[in-house]
């Protein structure tokens, strides 16, 4: 359900002449620029990401844009704490899709392999692909862990500690 590849230098190099997917909106948040399919998308992304026991701990804002981007820099922010691996300049990329098939056929663009995954992370591209109603707080920390670990380390951790980070980051999210 949820993964992180440790991608060849073959496959990058194979993949390096595809178009990039067209996206409609944007979004710049402290720590990432947010693509996503239309508005809907955002708001589902949004409902989804309920925050729970976090909830009074994230500045609320006046628009969807605005509250998306204050759970994301809180999430970032929170991993990073949890973790004690701190990235003050970092910057990722997280795309959010409509329905899961755009996330399956994401995947299948970057790796060509069918899977049913509803986020992952791709190191090489450094970005987060997310399925709009399928974003619980803990997949967001989940897949923000593995962007930590991986932006935090010169050289990447290996295929299981990374994972073994990432399950720590969702599992003590809301500690
Ligand atoms: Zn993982």
């Amino acid at each position: 359900m949820k993964i992180f590849l440790q991608i060849s230098a073959l496959v990058f190099f194979c993949l390096s002449g595809l178009p990039a997917p067209v996206h409609a909106e944007e979004l710049n948040t402290r720590f990432a620029h947010i693509q996503y399919d239309d508005r809907d998308a955002l708001k589902d992304f949004n409902y989804a990401l309920y925050m729970g026991r976090l909830k009074n701990r994230v500045k609320t804002g006046d628009t969807i844009e605005e509250e998306v981007a204050a759970k994301i820099d809180f999430i970032v922010g929170r991993v990073m704490q949890v973790l004690d691996m701190y990235l003050h300049n970092l910057k990722f990329k997280i795309v959010i899709h409509s329905s899961p098939k755009q996330v399956h056929a994401d995947f299948k663009r970057l790796y060509n392999v069918d899977v049913r995954y509803i986020a992952f992370y791709s190191p090489a591209q450094n970005t987060v692909f997310f399925s709009a109603k399928k974003a619980k707080l803990t997949v967001v920390a989940h897949e923000i862990g593995h962007v930590v670990a991986e932006n935090y380390f010169d050289v990447s951790p290996p295929p299981k500690i990374h994972e073994v980070l990432a399950q720590y980051a969702e599992k003590h999210i809301t500690d």
